[in-house]
Protein backbone atom coordinates (compact mmCIF):
# COMPACT_ATOMS: atom_id res chain seq x y z
CA UNK A 1 0.00 0.00 0.00
CA UNK A 2 1.81 2.99 -1.15
CA UNK A 3 1.34 6.54 0.17
CA UNK A 4 -2.18 8.00 0.03
CA UNK A 5 -2.52 11.38 -0.25
CA UNK A 6 -2.13 13.10 -3.95
CA UNK A 7 -0.68 16.51 -4.28
CA UNK A 8 -4.25 18.05 -5.33
CA UNK A 9 -5.56 16.21 -2.22
CA UNK A 10 -3.05 17.95 0.20
CA UNK A 11 -3.85 21.39 -1.41
CA UNK A 12 -7.26 21.31 -0.61
CA UNK A 13 -6.19 19.89 2.82
CA UNK A 14 -4.09 23.17 3.04
CA UNK A 15 -6.46 25.02 1.81
CA UNK A 16 -9.28 24.27 4.53
CA UNK A 17 -6.72 24.64 7.39
CA UNK A 18 -6.28 20.95 8.20
CA UNK A 19 -2.64 20.55 6.73
CA UNK A 20 0.52 23.03 7.72
CA UNK A 21 3.58 21.07 7.62
CA UNK A 22 5.01 18.78 5.24
CA UNK A 23 7.98 16.78 6.17
CA UNK A 24 9.80 16.07 3.24
CA UNK A 25 12.96 12.60 4.16
CA UNK A 26 15.43 10.77 3.27
CA UNK A 27 16.93 7.97 4.59
CA UNK A 28 20.63 8.06 5.54
CA UNK A 29 22.87 5.06 5.79
CA UNK A 30 21.76 4.25 9.79
CA UNK A 31 17.77 4.06 8.42
CA UNK A 32 16.96 7.64 9.70
CA UNK A 33 14.63 9.76 8.85
CA UNK A 34 16.95 13.18 7.61
CA UNK A 35 15.50 16.67 6.18
CA UNK A 36 13.25 19.47 6.64
CA UNK A 37 9.83 20.40 7.73
CA UNK A 38 8.30 22.77 5.22
CA UNK A 39 5.61 24.90 5.79
CA UNK A 40 2.66 23.36 3.34
CA UNK A 41 2.38 26.60 1.04
CA UNK A 42 5.70 27.01 0.37
CA UNK A 43 6.16 22.82 -0.09
CA UNK A 44 3.14 22.98 -3.09
CA UNK A 45 4.30 26.34 -4.43
CA UNK A 46 7.41 24.22 -5.46
CA UNK A 47 9.23 22.75 -2.75
CA UNK A 48 7.53 19.32 -4.22
CA UNK A 49 9.60 19.40 -7.13
CA UNK A 50 12.77 19.22 -5.21
CA UNK A 51 15.22 20.96 -2.11
CA UNK A 52 18.46 19.96 -1.41
CA UNK A 53 20.58 19.10 2.03
CA UNK A 54 24.46 18.34 2.53
CA UNK A 55 25.59 15.30 1.34
CA UNK A 56 27.49 14.44 4.47
CA UNK A 57 24.21 12.91 5.65
CA UNK A 58 25.52 9.50 3.92
CA UNK A 59 29.00 9.88 5.20
CA UNK A 60 28.37 10.85 9.14
CA UNK A 61 27.95 8.22 11.87
CA UNK A 62 25.15 8.03 14.87
CA UNK A 63 26.59 11.40 16.12
CA UNK A 64 26.50 12.96 13.49
CA UNK A 65 30.46 13.25 13.36
CA UNK A 66 32.30 14.14 9.85
CA UNK A 67 33.84 11.06 9.20
CA UNK A 68 37.30 11.14 7.32
CA UNK A 69 37.88 8.66 4.54
CA UNK A 70 34.69 8.43 1.83
CA UNK A 71 34.75 9.10 -1.37
CA UNK A 72 31.76 10.54 -2.01
CA UNK A 73 32.04 13.09 0.60
CA UNK A 74 34.39 14.72 2.75
CA UNK A 75 36.23 18.11 3.42
CA UNK A 76 38.51 17.75 0.85
CA UNK A 77 35.40 17.29 -1.43
CA UNK A 78 34.03 20.65 0.20
CA UNK A 79 30.55 18.63 1.12
CA UNK A 80 28.05 20.25 -1.03
CA UNK A 81 24.75 19.33 -1.66
CA UNK A 82 22.41 16.26 -3.05
CA UNK A 83 19.32 17.04 -4.27
CA UNK A 84 16.49 15.46 -2.45
CA UNK A 85 13.97 14.54 -4.78
CA UNK A 86 10.38 13.74 -3.52
CA UNK A 87 9.02 10.37 -4.32
CA UNK A 88 5.40 11.80 -4.38
CA UNK A 89 3.37 8.22 -4.03
CA UNK A 90 4.85 8.05 -1.01
CA UNK A 91 3.04 10.90 0.52
CA UNK A 92 0.84 10.74 3.59
CA UNK A 93 -0.54 12.14 6.54
CA UNK A 94 0.83 11.93 9.77
CA UNK A 95 -2.39 11.60 12.12
CA UNK A 96 0.17 11.19 15.02
CA UNK A 97 1.55 15.17 14.53
CA UNK A 98 -1.08 17.31 14.37
CA UNK A 99 -1.83 18.95 10.47
CA UNK A 100 1.32 17.19 9.37
CA UNK A 101 2.01 15.28 5.90
CA UNK A 102 5.35 13.28 5.11
CA UNK A 103 7.17 12.24 1.53
CA UNK A 104 9.80 10.42 1.26
CA UNK A 105 12.65 11.66 -1.17
CA UNK A 106 15.23 10.13 -3.36
CA UNK A 107 18.97 11.54 -2.88
CA UNK A 108 20.35 12.58 -6.73
CA UNK A 109 22.90 14.57 -8.09
CA UNK A 110 22.52 18.04 -8.45
CA UNK A 111 20.94 17.53 -12.04
CA UNK A 112 18.60 14.79 -10.45
CA UNK A 113 19.77 12.35 -13.72
CA UNK A 114 20.58 9.95 -11.31
CA UNK A 115 20.30 8.31 -7.48
CA UNK A 116 23.34 8.92 -5.64
CA UNK A 117 25.17 5.42 -5.49
CA UNK A 118 25.07 5.09 -1.79
CA UNK A 119 21.97 5.79 -1.06
CA UNK A 120 20.08 3.38 0.74
CA UNK A 121 16.77 3.56 -1.26
CA UNK A 122 18.58 4.33 -4.45
CA UNK A 123 20.80 0.32 -4.00
CA UNK A 124 17.38 -1.39 -2.86
CA UNK A 125 15.49 0.33 -5.86
CA UNK A 126 18.49 -1.26 -8.10
CA UNK A 127 18.30 -4.77 -6.75
CA UNK A 128 14.28 -4.64 -7.38
CA UNK A 129 15.00 -3.41 -10.79
CA UNK A 130 17.58 -6.18 -11.33
CA UNK A 131 15.03 -9.14 -9.99
CA UNK A 132 11.94 -7.35 -12.41
CA UNK A 133 14.05 -7.33 -15.14
CA UNK A 134 14.56 -11.37 -14.42
CA UNK A 135 10.76 -11.22 -14.62
CA UNK A 136 10.02 -11.32 -10.84
CA UNK A 137 8.33 -9.17 -8.06
CA UNK A 138 10.23 -9.72 -4.75
CA UNK A 139 7.82 -9.05 -1.86
CA UNK A 140 8.83 -8.68 1.49
CA UNK A 141 7.93 -8.20 4.84
CA UNK A 142 10.14 -6.82 8.18
CA UNK A 143 8.41 -8.13 11.51
CA UNK A 144 9.60 -5.15 13.70
CA UNK A 145 10.36 -5.78 17.69
CA UNK A 146 11.40 -2.71 20.13
CA UNK A 147 11.30 -2.35 23.66
CA UNK A 148 8.67 0.40 25.87
CA UNK A 149 9.71 2.35 28.90
CA UNK A 150 8.52 4.03 31.30
CA UNK A 151 10.90 6.79 31.16
CA UNK A 152 11.33 9.69 28.65
CA UNK A 153 14.16 10.29 26.04
CA UNK A 154 15.15 13.79 28.00
CA UNK A 155 14.94 12.39 31.48
CA UNK A 156 17.40 9.34 30.13
CA UNK A 157 19.98 11.52 28.73
CA UNK A 158 20.01 13.59 31.60
CA UNK A 159 21.67 10.52 33.80
CA UNK A 160 18.89 8.47 34.00
CA UNK A 161 19.92 5.65 32.10
CA UNK A 162 20.40 3.09 35.50
CA UNK A 163 16.50 4.23 36.04
CA UNK A 164 15.54 2.54 32.14
CA UNK A 165 12.47 1.11 33.24
CA UNK A 166 10.47 -1.34 30.86
CA UNK A 167 6.40 -0.81 30.56
CA UNK A 168 6.32 -4.58 32.12
CA UNK A 169 7.15 -6.15 34.73
CA UNK A 170 7.30 -9.61 32.83
CA UNK A 171 7.52 -11.12 29.79
CA UNK A 172 4.68 -10.73 27.91
CA UNK A 173 4.98 -12.63 24.68
CA UNK A 174 1.55 -12.78 23.07
CA UNK A 175 0.04 -12.06 26.46
CA UNK A 176 -3.09 -9.94 26.16
CA UNK A 177 -3.95 -8.91 29.97
CA UNK A 178 -0.59 -7.56 30.04
CA UNK A 179 -0.44 -5.39 26.68
CA UNK A 180 -4.29 -4.00 27.70
CA UNK A 181 -2.12 -2.04 30.06
CA UNK A 182 -0.03 -0.62 26.99
CA UNK A 183 -2.58 0.50 24.84
CA UNK A 184 -2.32 3.92 25.33
CA UNK A 185 0.82 3.91 23.33
CA UNK A 186 -0.11 0.67 20.86
CA UNK A 187 -3.52 1.52 20.23
CA UNK A 188 -2.29 5.08 19.01
CA UNK A 189 0.44 3.35 17.22
CA UNK A 190 -1.91 0.88 15.24
CA UNK A 191 -4.73 3.09 14.47
CA UNK A 192 -2.06 5.78 13.49
CA UNK A 193 -0.03 3.94 10.77
CA UNK A 194 -3.75 2.45 9.72
CA UNK A 195 -4.34 6.22 8.80
CA UNK A 196 -1.16 7.10 7.32
CA UNK A 197 -1.58 4.14 4.60
CA UNK A 198 0.61 1.44 6.42
CA UNK A 199 -0.82 -1.99 6.49
CA UNK A 200 -1.25 -2.58 9.97
CA UNK A 201 -1.45 -6.54 11.01
CA UNK A 202 -1.28 -6.56 14.27
CA UNK A 203 0.74 -5.66 17.66
CA UNK A 204 1.54 -8.00 19.82
CA UNK A 205 3.89 -8.66 23.09
CA UNK A 206 7.01 -9.62 22.98
CA UNK A 207 9.43 -12.15 24.79
CA UNK A 208 10.60 -9.95 27.38
CA UNK A 209 9.33 -7.26 29.76
CA UNK A 210 8.09 -4.16 28.11
CA UNK A 211 9.32 -5.77 24.16
CA UNK A 212 6.50 -5.78 21.79
CA UNK A 213 6.68 -6.51 17.90
CA UNK A 214 4.34 -4.87 14.91
CA UNK A 215 3.30 -6.58 12.13
CA UNK A 216 2.36 -4.95 8.92
CA UNK A 217 1.53 -6.28 5.68
CA UNK A 218 4.02 -7.90 2.81
CA UNK A 219 4.39 -5.76 0.37
CA UNK A 220 7.01 -5.00 -2.70
CA UNK A 221 10.75 -4.88 -1.71
CA UNK A 222 10.47 -1.27 -1.69
CA UNK A 223 7.52 -0.37 -0.35
CA UNK A 224 8.20 -2.88 2.73
CA UNK A 225 11.38 -0.55 3.37
CA UNK A 226 9.71 2.73 3.14
CA UNK A 227 6.64 1.23 5.50
CA UNK A 228 9.13 0.16 8.05
CA UNK A 229 11.12 3.12 8.21
CA UNK A 230 7.43 5.20 8.63
CA UNK A 231 6.82 2.33 11.41
CA UNK A 232 9.95 2.92 13.45
CA UNK A 233 9.26 7.25 13.10
CA UNK A 234 5.56 6.14 14.49
CA UNK A 235 6.37 4.44 17.33
CA UNK A 236 8.99 6.53 18.57
CA UNK A 237 6.51 9.50 18.14
CA UNK A 238 3.54 8.64 19.22
CA UNK A 239 5.79 6.94 22.97
CA UNK A 240 7.63 10.12 22.91
CA UNK A 241 4.58 12.13 23.00
CA UNK A 242 3.29 10.25 26.31
CA UNK A 243 6.59 10.35 28.44
CA UNK A 244 7.99 7.10 27.30
CA UNK A 245 11.07 6.32 25.46
CA UNK A 246 11.45 3.37 23.07
CA UNK A 247 14.66 1.56 21.82
CA UNK A 248 15.44 -0.36 18.64
CA UNK A 249 18.86 -1.33 19.70
CA UNK A 250 19.88 -4.84 18.79
CA UNK A 251 20.28 -5.75 22.37
CA UNK A 252 19.54 -3.34 25.37
CA UNK A 253 20.40 -5.31 28.36
CA UNK A 254 22.82 -8.42 28.12
CA UNK A 255 20.29 -10.30 30.36
CA UNK A 256 17.51 -9.84 28.13
CA UNK A 257 16.42 -11.29 25.01
CA UNK A 258 17.30 -9.56 21.69
CA UNK A 259 15.35 -7.16 19.66
CA UNK A 260 14.84 -8.16 15.24
CA UNK A 261 13.81 -7.52 12.36
CA UNK A 262 12.62 -10.91 10.67
CA UNK A 263 12.38 -10.39 6.82
CA UNK A 264 10.36 -12.29 4.98
CA UNK A 265 10.47 -12.98 1.75
CA UNK A 266 8.83 -14.29 -1.86
CA UNK A 267 8.72 -13.65 -5.66
CA UNK A 268 5.98 -13.20 -7.09
CA UNK A 269 5.37 -13.48 -11.44
CA UNK A 270 4.13 -9.66 -13.19
CA UNK A 271 0.58 -10.61 -12.88
CA UNK A 272 0.85 -11.93 -8.86
CA UNK A 273 1.39 -15.64 -9.62
CA UNK A 274 3.47 -17.41 -6.50
CA UNK A 275 7.16 -18.46 -7.95
CA UNK A 276 7.90 -19.79 -4.88
CA UNK A 277 5.44 -22.59 -4.89
CA UNK A 278 5.51 -26.20 -6.25
CA UNK A 279 2.95 -28.41 -5.23
CA UNK A 280 4.47 -31.57 -5.73
CA UNK A 281 7.86 -30.69 -3.60
CA UNK A 282 8.25 -31.90 -0.02
CA UNK A 283 7.72 -28.70 1.39
CA UNK A 284 6.02 -26.92 -1.25
CA UNK A 285 9.55 -25.26 -2.94
CA UNK A 286 9.61 -24.66 -6.16
CA UNK A 287 12.97 -24.95 -8.06
CA UNK A 288 13.47 -21.27 -8.29
CA UNK A 289 13.12 -20.43 -4.18
CA UNK A 290 15.35 -23.66 -3.51
CA UNK A 291 17.84 -21.44 -5.99
CA UNK A 292 17.01 -18.04 -4.20
CA UNK A 293 17.61 -19.72 -0.73
CA UNK A 294 20.52 -21.55 -1.73
CA UNK A 295 22.30 -18.19 -2.67
CA UNK A 296 21.02 -16.46 0.65
CA UNK A 297 22.97 -19.68 2.14
CA UNK A 298 26.01 -19.35 -0.02
CA UNK A 299 26.60 -15.81 0.99
CA UNK A 300 25.03 -15.32 3.91
CA UNK A 301 28.10 -14.42 5.95
CA UNK A 302 28.90 -12.01 3.33
CA UNK A 303 25.93 -9.91 3.62
CA UNK A 304 25.82 -10.16 7.86
CA UNK A 305 27.40 -6.86 7.82
CA UNK A 306 23.80 -4.98 6.84
CA UNK A 307 21.90 -7.89 8.34
CA UNK A 308 23.86 -6.86 11.76
CA UNK A 309 25.48 -3.31 11.45
CA UNK A 310 26.70 -2.44 14.76
CA UNK A 311 29.02 -4.04 17.11
CA UNK A 312 26.04 -4.31 19.34
CA UNK A 313 24.29 -6.28 17.14
CA UNK A 314 26.18 -9.18 17.50
CA UNK A 315 25.46 -9.49 21.24
CA UNK A 316 21.72 -10.44 19.79
CA UNK A 317 23.29 -13.90 18.84
CA UNK A 318 22.90 -15.65 21.62
CA UNK A 319 21.92 -19.48 22.43
CA UNK A 320 18.36 -20.09 23.86
CA UNK A 321 16.72 -16.74 23.46
CA UNK A 322 15.10 -17.34 19.89
CA UNK A 323 17.99 -15.77 18.00
CA UNK A 324 19.64 -17.46 15.40
CA UNK A 325 23.50 -18.40 15.45
CA UNK A 326 23.54 -20.12 12.71
CA UNK A 327 22.99 -19.40 8.84
CA UNK A 328 21.57 -22.11 8.05
CA UNK A 329 18.04 -23.53 6.58
CA UNK A 330 15.25 -25.68 8.09
CA UNK A 331 11.40 -25.70 7.72
CA UNK A 332 9.59 -23.80 10.58
CA UNK A 333 12.31 -24.02 13.23
CA UNK A 334 13.06 -20.77 14.91
CA UNK A 335 16.84 -22.13 15.48
CA UNK A 336 17.77 -21.77 12.51
CA UNK A 337 19.15 -18.36 10.42
CA UNK A 338 16.45 -19.28 7.16
CA UNK A 339 13.85 -20.70 8.07
CA UNK A 340 11.11 -21.70 5.23
CA UNK A 341 7.07 -20.69 6.68
CA UNK A 342 4.00 -21.53 4.99
CA UNK A 343 5.46 -24.94 3.39
CA UNK A 344 3.14 -26.50 1.09
CA UNK A 345 1.14 -23.14 0.83
CA UNK A 346 1.15 -20.24 -1.91
CA UNK A 347 2.33 -18.51 0.93
CA UNK A 348 5.59 -20.64 1.10
CA UNK A 349 8.45 -18.09 1.88
CA UNK A 350 11.90 -17.26 3.24
CA UNK A 351 12.05 -15.78 6.63
CA UNK A 352 15.44 -14.50 7.37
CA UNK A 353 16.13 -14.34 11.53
CA UNK A 354 19.32 -12.63 11.22
CA UNK A 355 18.52 -9.01 11.04
CA UNK A 356 18.21 -7.08 14.37
CA UNK A 357 15.53 -4.29 15.26
CA UNK A 358 19.00 -2.25 14.43
CA UNK A 359 18.89 -2.62 11.09
CA UNK A 360 18.75 -0.77 8.04
CA UNK A 361 15.76 -2.42 6.17
CA UNK A 362 16.55 -0.83 2.69
CA UNK A 363 20.12 -2.31 3.37
CA UNK A 364 18.98 -5.54 4.84
CA UNK A 365 16.16 -6.32 1.48
CA UNK A 366 18.66 -5.26 -0.58
CA UNK A 367 21.52 -7.49 0.14
CA UNK A 368 19.23 -10.41 0.59
CA UNK A 369 17.83 -9.92 -2.56
CA UNK A 370 21.04 -9.82 -3.96
CA UNK A 371 22.47 -13.20 -2.51
CA UNK A 372 19.04 -14.53 -3.63
CA UNK A 373 19.17 -13.54 -7.51
CA UNK A 374 23.02 -14.92 -7.48
CA UNK A 375 21.42 -18.15 -6.44
CA UNK A 376 18.96 -18.23 -9.05
CA UNK A 377 21.48 -17.21 -11.63
CA UNK A 378 23.90 -19.79 -10.72
CA UNK A 379 21.19 -22.53 -10.36
CA UNK A 380 23.02 -23.22 -6.81
CA UNK A 381 21.63 -26.51 -5.27
CA UNK A 382 19.83 -25.90 -2.35
CA UNK A 383 21.53 -27.99 0.77
CA UNK A 384 20.44 -30.54 3.13
CA UNK A 385 17.49 -29.33 5.07
CA UNK A 386 18.75 -28.66 9.43
CA UNK A 387 16.41 -30.52 11.57
CA UNK A 388 16.70 -30.19 15.26
CA UNK A 389 18.32 -27.51 17.78
CA UNK A 390 20.42 -25.22 15.73
CA UNK A 391 22.19 -24.21 18.63
CA UNK A 392 23.47 -26.84 20.02
CA UNK A 393 24.84 -28.68 16.27
CA UNK A 394 28.69 -28.60 15.77
CA UNK A 395 30.39 -28.27 12.14
CA UNK A 396 27.71 -25.60 10.25
CA UNK A 397 27.99 -22.72 9.26
CA UNK A 398 28.03 -19.75 11.68
CA UNK A 399 26.78 -16.75 11.30
CA UNK A 400 30.23 -14.10 11.95
CA UNK A 401 30.59 -13.61 15.77
CA UNK A 402 31.21 -9.68 15.54
CA UNK A 403 31.11 -6.72 13.37
CA UNK A 404 34.64 -7.21 12.16
CA UNK A 405 34.41 -10.22 11.33
CA UNK A 406 31.31 -9.12 8.96
CA UNK A 407 33.28 -6.62 7.59
CA UNK A 408 36.14 -8.17 6.24
CA UNK A 409 33.99 -10.71 4.86
CA UNK A 410 31.30 -7.80 3.45
CA UNK A 411 34.81 -6.19 1.87
CA UNK A 412 35.60 -9.54 0.45
CA UNK A 413 32.32 -10.47 -1.49
CA UNK A 414 32.68 -10.83 -4.80
CA UNK A 415 29.02 -11.31 -4.81
CA UNK A 416 27.98 -7.74 -3.31
CA UNK A 417 30.65 -6.14 -5.74
CA UNK A 418 29.21 -7.08 -8.14
CA UNK A 419 25.55 -6.40 -7.54
CA UNK A 420 26.54 -3.02 -5.70
CA UNK A 421 29.09 -1.67 -6.90
CA UNK A 422 32.43 -1.40 -5.55
CA UNK A 423 32.08 2.01 -4.52
CA UNK A 424 28.64 0.80 -2.12
CA UNK A 425 30.94 -2.07 -1.17
CA UNK A 426 33.95 0.06 -0.40
CA UNK A 427 31.14 2.81 1.32
CA UNK A 428 30.26 0.31 3.65
CA UNK A 429 32.89 -1.68 4.46
CA UNK A 430 34.24 1.63 6.27
CA UNK A 431 31.38 2.61 7.86
CA UNK A 432 31.38 -0.74 9.64
CA UNK A 433 35.29 -0.29 10.85
CA UNK A 434 34.37 3.39 11.77
CA UNK A 435 31.81 2.04 14.16
CA UNK A 436 34.61 -0.86 15.23
CA UNK A 437 37.09 1.93 15.84
CA UNK A 438 35.12 4.18 17.71
CA UNK A 439 33.61 1.39 19.91
CA UNK A 440 37.03 0.15 20.72
CA UNK A 441 38.55 3.43 21.89
CA UNK A 442 35.61 3.67 24.30
CA UNK A 443 36.18 3.32 27.89
CA UNK A 444 32.86 1.33 29.36
CA UNK A 445 30.81 1.01 32.87
CA UNK A 446 31.68 -2.71 32.29
CA UNK A 447 35.40 -1.97 32.27
CA UNK A 448 34.63 0.93 35.14
CA UNK A 449 33.00 -1.70 37.02
CA UNK A 450 35.29 -4.74 36.54
CA UNK A 451 38.33 -3.27 36.72
CA UNK A 452 38.67 0.43 38.50
CA UNK A 453 38.76 -1.40 41.96
CA UNK A 454 40.32 -4.56 41.27
CA UNK A 455 43.11 -4.49 38.20
P1 LIG B 1 5.19 -15.73 12.01
O1 LIG B 1 5.11 -17.22 12.07
O2 LIG B 1 6.62 -15.26 11.81
O3 LIG B 1 4.51 -15.03 13.14
P2 LIG B 1 3.16 -14.49 10.26
O4 LIG B 1 2.09 -15.37 9.76
O5 LIG B 1 2.84 -13.51 11.35
O6 LIG B 1 4.45 -15.38 10.62
O7 LIG B 1 3.72 -13.67 9.04
C1 LIG B 1 4.84 -12.87 9.19
C2 LIG B 1 4.92 -11.87 8.07
O8 LIG B 1 5.03 -12.55 6.82
C3 LIG B 1 3.73 -10.94 7.94
O9 LIG B 1 4.19 -9.59 8.00
C4 LIG B 1 3.14 -11.26 6.56
O10 LIG B 1 2.65 -10.10 5.91
C5 LIG B 1 4.34 -11.82 5.83
N1 LIG B 1 4.01 -12.68 4.70
C6 LIG B 1 2.95 -13.51 4.55
N2 LIG B 1 2.97 -14.10 3.35
C7 LIG B 1 4.09 -13.65 2.70
C8 LIG B 1 4.69 -13.89 1.44
N3 LIG B 1 4.15 -14.73 0.55
N4 LIG B 1 5.83 -13.24 1.13
C9 LIG B 1 6.40 -12.40 2.00
N5 LIG B 1 5.89 -12.14 3.20
C10 LIG B 1 4.75 -12.75 3.56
Amino acid sequence: MPGNLTLNALRELVDAGTVDTVLVAAVDMQGRLMGKRFHAAFFLNGGYKETHCCNYLLAVDMEMTTVPGYKSAGWEQGYGDYMMKPDLDTMRLLPWLPGTALVLADLMDHSGAEDIAVSPRAILKRQVARAREMGFEPMMATELEFYIFENAYDDLRDGGLSRLKPISGYNEDYHIFQTTKEESVMRDVRNGLYAAGIPVENTKGEADAGQHEVNYRYSDALDTADNHIIVKQAVKDIAHAKGKSVTFMAKYDHRKAGSSSHVHQSLWTKDGKPVFYDHDDTHGMSETMKHFLAGQLAHAQEITAFLAPYVNSYKRFTIGMFAPTKAVWSADNRTAGFRVCGGHTKAVRVECRIPGSDVNPYLACAALLAAGLAGIEGKLELEAEMKGDMYSAKGIREIPHNLREAADLLNGSDMLRAAFGDDVVDHYTHAARWEIAETDRVVTDFELQRLLERA
